[in-house]
């Protein structure tokens, strides 16, 4: 049975932080299903088409990465591409005490949905998503936090 996994998260941008921890995952799945939750009530910096695009970019050369989004529950998208793996990773203690609640709702919600933790390599550690937006919004440099294929405009 092939074994497929869906990285979730609003990729609001991709940071190299993110692109790591795909790396580190990728041997130990057949297919990586990077997947951008749609919340309607949580307003993005860039906006899904962008979100997408820069995501094809960044994994355009890796065959066993599919790049989607989806609304509604992780856990519903999960059985409904047959991914039995849900992906996360760990920075810190807050996001050890988040993802635990929410891994442990999704292994009921999802049927034995198996959420599988890497934590983060020392250098990725302080790197969010927050983080760059707020750079960004403050009009400074984030391309050091950014893969290479992103490049912003005002930058
Ligand atoms: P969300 O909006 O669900 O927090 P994000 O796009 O911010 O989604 O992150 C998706 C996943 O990537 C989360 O599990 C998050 O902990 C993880 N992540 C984000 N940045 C890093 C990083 N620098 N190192 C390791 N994991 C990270």
């Amino acid at each position: 049975m092939k074994k497929i996994a869906v990285f979730p998260g609003s990729f609001d941008p991709i940071t190299i932080g993110h692109v790591d921890l795909v790396k580190r995952y990728l041997p130990l799945f057949d297919e990586i299903i990077v997947a951008v939750g749609v919340n309607s009530q949580k307003t993005s910096l860039f906006d899904l088409k962008q979100r997408l695009e820069w995501l094809e970019l960044v994994f355009d050369h890796e065959p066993k990465v599919r790049i989607d989004f989806f609304e509604g529950l992780t856990a519903h998208y999960c059985q409904k591409v047959e991914a039995r793996y849900l992906l996360r990773g760990l920075r810190n203690a807050s996001d050890f005490d988040y993802e635990k609640t929410i891994s442990q709702l999704n292994h009921i919600v999802g049927h034995n949905l198996e959420t599988v933790f890497l934590i983060s390599q020392p250098a990725y550690s302080h790197i969010s998503s927050t983080i760059v937006r707020e750079i960004i919004k403050g009009g400074g440099d984030a391309s050091p936090f950014l893969p290479n294929q992103i490049k912003l405009v005002h930058q």
